[in-house]
């Protein structure tokens, strides 16, 4: 996210909080976090999908319940994450639990269009993931998905939210992409992309470009149910149009029971400015002038 995220100021704060508990290394294991609180952590029956969680308050005691439907320990991780930013972020736990009693019923994951669920999951990513943890370990993990698995596999995090983290922290020039049939769900930019003139920013129910690997694996829902993965090159004008025809790779997973998929768009070795800027003087110093 940009600096213009208004819910930016969450994972900082999570971050200021991993930094006060003086964790030094990753994975950050919001659980213990919890239970050192004296929360009761609980996980809910795989049968109840309905909710990611829930922040059950009794006074000045608290419980926390995880969903586990996904079977995802990254997603169940997150979760307990989103809920502890429900009693951390300023404000929080008055507004959701008014009175000394009562609980509240979350929906974790980027999706949520309500503010109080939008910062707690920009806590969470910050919590699982801060960046003077994170950032050290992204340097040393590669590139692409494979580098996104490594992270995840670290701080014990899904390949989703950490994918959306490696976005947000690296000073590459990347993008992921979250897509489900022919459209895009969702897409963050890397801030070096985002800077690059000329291309378009990838938007919520734009089309998939027609000759992306994405867009032949979305066609085939059991690839995405078994996390199956693609790996290949294409183009940076496919999907950011612009005027340079630039080699980049995609690399393609299927999310399983998320039921969606996971484009890494990286490589993207866009020249410098100024080579451009060269370019197009010499161009101009040959360009000989007409007069009518
Ligand atoms: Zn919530």
């Amino acid at each position: 996210m940009s600096t213009s995220d208004p819910y930016i100021f969450a994972t900082s704060h999570a971050e200021s909080i991993v930094k006060g508990l003086k964790i030094s290394a990753l994975p950050v294991n919001p659980r213990r976090v919890a239970e050192e609180l004296d929360f009761v952590v609980q996980a809910k029956p795989v049968e109840d999908r309905g909710c990611s969680g829930m922040l059950v308050r009794y006074g000045n005691n608290f419980a926390i319940a995880y969903a586990t439907h996904l079977q995802n320990e990254g997603f169940e991780n997150f979760s307990i994450a989103h809920e502890l930013g429900h009693y951390y972020i300023p404000g929080h736990p008055e507004a959701l639990i008014p009175g000394e009693q009562g609980t509240h019923v979350s929906r974790a994951g980027f999706n949520s269009g309500d503010r109080y669920e939008a910062e707690a999951d920009r806590f969470a990513a910050g919590f699982l993931m801060p960046r003077h943890l994170f950032f050290p370990e992204l340097e040393k993990a590669g590139k692409g998905l494979e580098a996104i698995e490594v992270l995840s596999f670290l701080c014990k995090t899904s390949l989703h939210a950490t994918a959306i983290r490696f976005a947000q922290c690296t000073r590459d020039h990347m993008a992921i992409v979250i897509s489900e049939g022919g459209t895009v769900d969702h897409c963050f930019m890397s801030e070096a992309l985002k800077q690059v003139r000329g291309i378009d920013w990838l938007r919520k129910g734009q089309g998939l470009p027609a000759c992306s690997s994405t867009l032949a694996f979305n066609r085939d829902p059991d690839r995405i149910a078994h996390a199956e993965r693609v790996q290949d090159f294409s183009n940076l004008q496919d999907w950011f149009g612009g005027r340079r025809t630039i080699e980049i790779r995609e690399d393609v997973v299927g999310l399983g029971s998320y039921g969606k998929t996971l484009t890494v768009l990286y490589d993207i070795d866009v020249p410098e400015e100024e080579d451009e800027d060269d370019e197009s003087r010499l161009i101009d110093s040959w360009t000989p002038s007409f007069r009518s």
